[in-house]
């Protein structure tokens, strides 16, 4: 299905909307009554009260003067994009004037990416540290410089994998690793590890912690699903971003995969298009981008050698 079947205007955008914020109907905010009459733009007036209601109140579109269509465009794009979606891609897609502003959709649509209030994960959970492009373990100190250091939580189910979440850190130390791990892992849950020093501290915080030693053997504990996790990024990245485009923005490129990889057994396109649009609606916009970080574009040259 093709995005002008399903929005052929604004109208059908502010429906679209309308129909996610208030699935029984139009309920006014300060009456309670069910019916409403569009003014303009975003703005609902109550037939009762005449109390103006806003249909973008509390979502990333609040604010925005640009076009709910656009907004669905972009989010139609990224979500029925074979791979990933690059700053130039959305820049043509959305005929937008330059890279720049390109970047900062991505900013804005990486809002969306995260479920508010997901929890944490739980059961046996892998957490390894990756270079971009890479996964090195053992080699955090000398030589990570100027590299993007990735944490990946990847939850194990037996042979497959289940969630994942993955998070930019500063550096590999016992307190970013051990903030990342409060925030994603649930407390009591077994969390595997390789045997940097980092990691020493999680049996103190109530995790069931497993150093998993070099070498491990058939049938014991591993590292596996983290290893597959960084193989299939660095696919994915390479097949985002091949014909020379690069990922300028990691922490975007980090949660539309995650987003993606999470939701990777739906069959429909459509489907993850919706969930995008319904978490769009739950967040309030982004804080304004800054300027693409220095060096942020380093990502898939390094993924290459
Ligand atoms: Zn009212």
């Amino acid at each position: 299905m093709q995005f002008e079947d399903r929005f052929k205007s604004e109208a059908d955008c502010r429906e679209y909307l309308l129909r996610l914020r208030w699935p029984d109907g139009f309920v006014c905010p300060k009456c309670g009554h069910g019916q409403a009459w569009w003014v303009q733009r975003d703005l609902y007036r109550c037939a009762k009260c005449d109390y103006q209601a806003s249909l973008t109140a509390g979502t990333i579109f609040h604010g925005s003067r640009t076009p709910l269509m656009v907004w669905f465009r972009a989010m139609w794009h990224v979500t029925h994009a074979r791979f990933g979606v690059s700053a130039l891609g959305l820049q043509k897609e959305l005929m937008l004037g330059s890279y720049h502003t390109a970047w900062a959709w991505m900013h804005k649509l990486r809002a969306a990416m995260v479920r508010p209030g997901r929890d944490r994960l739980g059961g046996t959970i892998e957490v390894s540290v990756m270079y971009m492009g890479g996964h090195h373990p053992g080699k955090r100190g000398r030589g990570a410089e100027g590299k993007n250091l990735v944490v990946a939580v990847v939850q194990s189910e037996g042979n497959r994998i289940g969630r994942i979440r993955l998070r930019r850190i500063q550096n590999a130390s016992a307190s970013e690793l051990e903030k990342i791990v409060a925030q994603e892992v649930e407390p009591g849950s077994t969390v595997l590890t390789d045997g940097w020093s980092g990691f020493g501290g999680l049996g103190a915080l109530g995790y069931k912690h497993v150093a998993i030693r070099k070498g491990a053997g058939r049938g014991e504990p591993s590292l596996a699903q983290t290893a597959k996790v960084a193989q299939l990024m660095d696919q994915w990245l390479r097949k985002t971003h091949q014909n020379g485009v690069q990922c300028a923005y990691l922490d975007y490129c980090l949660d539309e995969f995650t987003f993606r990889f999470n939701r990777r057994t739906w069959r429909s396109r459509d489907k993850l298009f919706d969930a995008l649009v319904q978490q769009a609606a739950m967040v309030p916009p982004p804080t304004r981008a800054k300027n693409p970080p220095a060096g942020s574009s380093m990502l898939v040259a390094q993924a290459q050698t």
